[in-house]
Order: structure tokens, then C-alpha cells, then sequence
């Protein structure tokens, strides 16, 4: 039977708005040693913005309206910053058809005129689209760059970023303190992880960048190689390396469906100092019935 300090500590737990899928959870918890976090969504609000939009021909409202289109069926952050600026400036989206999803790349489909395509450099190459001069710059620079285009045409781009959750800092210092090691994954390029991962206090070496979803579980495969990893993320583009770290923490209601089944920990509220007062309860538990 569980020990009945494991169920008052679930319990007290469920009051502060963590949920352990169990007592298992909770002592994994206790023991982690490594705590890797995905940026964007997770340390950062879910509420990117777009920063600047620079149609390269045709107007602004129409190439808007075809990013806004593709966009309208995906569950990044970006697309949800795309539809908001779409949307506050009287846009609506195109409809396109033959949605497809590509992780930490971006996403395609069709609408009457042909296929259509938005994302990141990545996907620029797997259209064999060439990056527009007019851009090169911005590719460099602390902010997204998301492109948008129809076959080997880039049509625009805009720059979207994403700021710190003011609690983020706080979590990391709190966990930094218990003597955890903390890593940063991201799909998203060096320069804008670094203005937010420097920005909440972490070093260089502790910010990983530029990783597709299966890059994320090789590096909690070779943390785990040092002890026990905890993957704190979304569930956008990061559900295997949840499902892979062993305490997975999926952070949000908000938070997608594959994130709170690949979960072992589901944080209640947008807030990671809810895993720090969750890890110095699982410990305290723990200190108790050994
Ligand atoms: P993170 O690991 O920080 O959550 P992701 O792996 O989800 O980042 O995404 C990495 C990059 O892939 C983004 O910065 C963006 O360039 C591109 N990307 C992912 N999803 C989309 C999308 N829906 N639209 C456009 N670009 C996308
Ligand atoms: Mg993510």
C-alpha cells in the first residue's frame, strides 16, 4: 500500500496545482538531478508577438492573410502570435487545405493558386527556396524569423518573439540552489536562445539550440547517463523527450493533450515555481519514510 505520507503530499500537492500521476512520480521527482526545460511556451509566456511583418511583394493585408491561413491550424506559439496580429489588424485568414506539420521546422499546404509553405531555414531547404537577401540580416538577428511562400517564391516574412514568464528566473534560481543541473532545449536558433536563456541567468553551456524533437531525447538520453533527467515542456514538438526524461512535466492546462499523456507531473498553473515547490516537497516526502 502507499505510505500515508506519499498520499498527504500527493494531496497537498493537487492543492498548490501540481498533479502527480502517482506515488511513483512524486519520489522520481525527489531524486532528479537534472531538470531540462523547452523554451518556447515553457520558460517563455505562450503569448509570442509579432514584432514585424515585410511582405515582399503584394500587399501586407493579403501575404497576411495566407501566413494567418497556415498558421490557422497549428498549436505552435508562433501561429497563435500570427492569427493575433491577423486578427488586431482586421485580417482574415486565408482557408487552405492539406495541412502539414512539420516539428521545429514549420508547416504546408494548398490553397487555389498551389502549395504554400511557412517556416524557418529548414524548411526553406526542404522547398529548395532560396533566403532573399533582404532577409539574411534578420535570419542572424535575437528574434524568430518565420517565411512564408508558394513553392521556390518566398512571399514575406515576419519576426515574432517570445519573452521570459517573470516567474521563470525565481524557478531556476530556486532549482540552481538545490543543486540540480538545468538545461534549456529549443528548436529555435542560438542567438534568440541566448536572449532568453542569458536573460533568466543561465550560461552558455547550459542552453542547447537549433534541435529538432529527436535532438531533444539524445540529450536527456545523455543526461540521464549523469542521473535522473525531468523534461519540463508543451507538448509542441517536445512529447518524445516528455515521454523519454523520467519525470516528465508538462506545463499548463492550456497544455496539449499528447503533453499531459506523456506526463508524469502536469503543473496546473503557467508557473515553474509550482516544480520548485513541487521538488522540495517530493524531497521532504521522501527524507519521511526512508
Ligand atoms: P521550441 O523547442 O523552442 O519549443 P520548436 O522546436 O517548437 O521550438 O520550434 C523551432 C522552430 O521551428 C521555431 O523557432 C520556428 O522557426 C519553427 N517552427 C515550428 N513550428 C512552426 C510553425 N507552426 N510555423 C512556423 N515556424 C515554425
Ligand atoms: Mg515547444
Amino acid at each position: 500500500s502507499v505510505p500515508a505520507a506519499i498520499l498527504s503530499a500527493l494531496s497537498a500537492a493537487a492543492r498548490g496545482g501540481v498533479l502527480f500521476k502517482g506515488g511513483a512520480a512524486l519520489e522520481g521527482l525527489a531524486e532528479v538531478r537534472t531538470y531540462a526545460f523547452d523554451k518556447t511556451g515553457t520558460l517563455t509566456t505562450g503569448e509570442a508577438a509579432v514584432t514585424g511583418l515585410h511582405a515582399l511583394d503584394g500587399g501586407e493585408a493579403e501575404f497576411l492573410a495566407l501566413i494567418a491561413g497556415l498558421e490557422a491550424h497549428s498549436e505552435h506559439p508562433i501561429a497563435a502570435a500570427i492569427l493575433r496580429e491577423a486578427a488586431r489588424r482586421g485580417v482574415t485568414p486565408a482557408r487552405i487545405s492539406d495541412m502539414r506539420s512539420f516539428p521545429s521546422e514549420g508547416i504546408t499546404g494548398w490553397d487555389a493558386g498551389g502549395p504554400l509553405w511557412a517556416g524557418n531555414a529548414r524548411m526553406l531547404a526542404r522547398v529548395g527556396a532560396a533566403m532573399p537577401p533582404d532577409f539574411q540580416a534578420m535570419e542572424t538577428g535575437a528574434e524568430t524569423l518565420v517565411l512564408m511562400g508558394r513553392g521556390a517564391r518566398v512571399l514575406g516574412a515576419v519576426t515574432v518573439a517570445d519573452e521570459p514568464r517573470a516567474t521563470s528566473a525565481p524557478a531556476l534560481a530556486a532549482l540552481k540552489a538545490s543543486g540540480a543541473e538545468i538545461l534549456m532545449m529549443t528548436g529555435d536558433r542560438r542567438p534568440v536562445a541566448e536572449r532568453i536563456g542569458m536573460g533568466l541567468g543561465l550560461a552558455a553551456g547550459e542552453i542547447h539550440a537549433a534541435l529538432l524533437p529527436a535532438d531533444k531525447v539524445k540529450l536527456v538520453n545523455e543526461a540521464a547517463a549523469r542521473g535522473r533527467v525531468a523534461f519540463i515542456g508543451d507538448g509542441v514538438n517536445d512529447a518524445a523527450a516528455l515521454a523519454r526524461a523520467d519525470v516528465g512535466v508538462a506545463m499548463g492546462v492550456a497544455g496539449s493533450e499528447v503533453a499531459l499523456q506523456a506526463a508524469d507531473v502536469a503543473l496546473m498553473a503557467e508557473d515553474l515555481r509550482k516544480l520548485a515547490a513541487a521538488q522540495a516537497l517530493a524531497r521532504r516526502t521522501a527524507r519521511i519514510i526512508r
